[in-house]
């Protein structure tokens, strides 16, 4: 059996956090067996479903680099097959059409909710033996329905959450097809719902392994019941709890960023976002910090986590900051014009100067935008604080940043040159090295710490550091 998975989104907004886990949890699986992973678009909210959104979820799969072995598949683009496969169901028995009219399923849910039952579809168009059914009425466009057990239990082993048993008596007559369009002809049929063409596809794209969200538990039976109707081979289902927010709360738009794409405006290394939505719902031993490579290696689908994780913004920062420091400096300066040109500062990815910016600083810094936020200084003005400039630029510190000031305007300019102008001050003033050096760092770069001053200053434009000394003098 070749293993094939396959993350299915709804183009109806970004990729959210909780679908790029599952997509990355279904992506390893595949590479782990040497098996296909298939991208699946489930576009059949036609009124919610936009092209924007489309476009934003392959950005997100491509900028994780989740790649894909076919796809995207359209759902819109496979009408004729659904409708192919609701006749033969229907022709079967399974399937039938229901004529109800929105009036008529309100007044029955109304008459339900009075006699204090759960509200559901009373099977009226449901064939039985024996049972006449009422004639269609004249314009009402029917939908097709389901035509679910009524007894007995569906049971599945979840890939995570172990045996799953529901009875069926909990499922009423699931819609297949919503009605046509008003001016279709007799017999037309209309666009599927998400539990059918969920079915159908992965059927005819042969998916082995679905790994999703728990919300879809109380769908899979449904499911579940359309394979064995169809007398298709079921997949195994992996059901990922939910995450939650840092208050416990379902994550969710309105308590921080659930877009995949906004931790890359914010300056997140994918890798690293993989390795943290990786470890939020399945683990490999005590092991936080791995590579993709690794996580396809490991990654058999045991070991995942029964319940919900909780977003720590704070350990995805530590684990981002571990991967900016390894990264590659060239890379680093790529990925850092944009958000130098979000602070105002245009850079050139191929100025060598950037990278070794970037190479200085990149320890300390959790994201991108604290590494721009470093670089930046030195295109643009980094003026010290009036306390800073009141503890360290005072009377005390001014002659000797003024003999600096004069040796570094002749001085080779590295940072041996600089490191030499720095000792013989040093050495000229009778004072210690935090006692120019931090002076020497709010008036340069308006702040009282930084790597080492010489190294710092080394890429810095001579002109920029004499201007700035010379502002600090004044
Ligand atoms: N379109 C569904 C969703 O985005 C897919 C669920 C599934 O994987 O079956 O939740």
């Amino acid at each position: 059996m070749t293993v094939r998975t396959r993350i299915a989104p709804s183009p109806t907004g970004f990729l959210h956090l909780g679908t790029a886990r599952t997509a990355l949890y279904s992506w390893a699986y595949a590479r782990h067996f040497g098996g296909q992973f298939v991208l699946r678009i489930e576009d059949t909210d036609v009124a919610r479903s936009t092209q924007e959104s489309v476009d934003q979820i392959l950005d997100a799969m491509h900028w994780l680099g989740l790649s894909y072995d076919e796809g995207p598949v359209h759902q819109m683009h496979r009408l004729p097959r659904y409708h192919q496969v609701a006749e033969a169901m229907i022709a079967a028995g399974t399937a039938y059409r229901c004529y109800c009219t929105p009036e008529e399923l309100d007044a029955m849910r109304e008459a339900q909710r009075a006699r204090g039952e759960k509200t559901r579809y009373d099977g009226r168009w449901r064939p039985e033996p024996g049972k006449t059914l009422p004639l269609p009425p004249a314009g009402v466009q029917p939908v097709v329905r389901f035509r679910n057990p009524t007894s007995g239990n569906v049971s599945w082993d979840d890939l995570v959450k172990g045996t799953i048993s529901i009875a069926n008596a909990e499922f009423d007559d699931l819609i297949l097809l919503r009605p046509p369009t008003a001016d279709a002809p007799d017999g037309a049929l209309g666009v599927p719902t998400y539990n059918f063409a969920v079915v159908v596809d992965d059927i005819d794209m042969r998916i082995t392994h679905v790994f999703r969200g728990d919300e879809h538990i109380n769908n899979t039976p449904w499911q579940i019941n359309i394979f064995r109707a169809l007398g298709a081979p079921l997949p195994q289902y992996g059901h990922c709890p939910i995450i939650l927010g840092a208050d416990g709360l379902k994550l969710s738009k309105r308590r921080g960023a659930v877009s995949v794409m906004a931790y890359e405006e914010a300056g997140y290394l994918p890798e690293a976002m993989l390795n943290y939505l990786a470890r939020l719902g399945w683990s490999h031993g005590d092991d936080e910090l791995f590579s993709r490579e690794q996580m396809v290696q490991w990654f058999d689908g045991s070991h995942m986590a029964r319940s919900p994780a909780q977003w720590d913004a704070a350990k995805l920062a530590w684990v981002n900051a571990h991967y900016v420091k390894l990264a590659d400096d060239a890379r680093l300066a790529a990925l850092a014009v944009r958000h130098l040109a979000t602070l105002g500062v245009a850079a050139d990815a191929a100025d060598p100067r950037l990278a070794q910016r970037c190479a200085l600083f990149k320890d300390r810094c959790a994201t991108l935008v604290e590494l721009a936020r470093w670089i930046a200084m030195f295109e643009q003005p980094a003026p010290p604080s009036a306390e800073d400039r009141a503890a360290h630029l005072g009377a005390a510190a001014q002659p000797a940043l003024r003999a600096l000031r004069e040796r570094l305007a002749t001085a080779t300019w590295d940072k041996t040159g600089i490191a030499q102008a720095i000792k013989e001050t040093l050495a000229e003033h009778k004072l210690k090295m935090p006692q120019l050096a931090i002076p020497l760092r709010v008036a340069v770069c308006g702040r009282t710490q930084t790597p080492a001053i010489d190294a710092v200053l080394a890429l810095f434009d001579r002109v920029t550091v004499i201007e700035r000394l010379s502002a600090a003098l004044a």
